[in-house]
């Protein structure tokens, strides 16, 4: 068995970043490739609706461009010599995390949670949970210690 592509859900949030540090360090350490991914929210219930004057296309459009770009600016960082790529998604973050690690063969999932327990958990679901549970592959999952 081989780790040769690594799949790592980004949400720009801190805790992300530690999985993104993670993700660095196995994709160096197995000279795999990793592939970054954000996932845009799909804006529920406004098709057809004009919303500041702005069509839905045109917000997707600018969402996708501003998540391309702070991928960018997250890959700048990045100082090991490794093979990168970046996608950009629309949907449910979860489903798409679990759809784009089937298209891309991906041999492990990096991310990071709070592996928040208890009430707090139970109202706002896990998107960590839900990978790890559904996934056809590996999921590693970093607690928000390596920062
Ligand atoms: P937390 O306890 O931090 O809320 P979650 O279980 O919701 O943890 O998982 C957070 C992780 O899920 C993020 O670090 C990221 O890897 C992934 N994630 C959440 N939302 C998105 C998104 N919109 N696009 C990509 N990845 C996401």
């Amino acid at each position: 068995m081989e780790i040769k592509k690594i799949l790592c859900p980004i949400d720009f949030s801190d805790i992300s970043q530690s999985g993104f540090n993670y993700a660095v360090f196995m994709a160096h350490s197995h000279k795999a490739e990793l592939t970054v991914l954000h996932v845009i929210d799909q804006l529920h219930g406004l098709g057809g609706y004009q919303v500041l004057a702005l069509d839905l296309g045109e917000i997707s459009q600018q969402m996708e461009k501003d998540a391309s770009a702070k991928l960018s600016d997250l890959l700048s960082q990045v100082k090991e010599n490794i093979k990168i790529e970046k996608a950009v998604r629309s949907g449910k973050a979860s489903s798409q995390i679990i759809k784009m690690a089937k298209d891309i063969k991906a041999d492990l999932i990096i991310m990071a949670s709070h592996g928040r327990t208890g009430i707090p958990h139970v109202i706002m679901g896990s998107v960590a949970e839900t990978v790890v549970r559904h996934a056809e592959c590996p999921v590693l999952v970093v607690r928000d210690i390596l920062r």
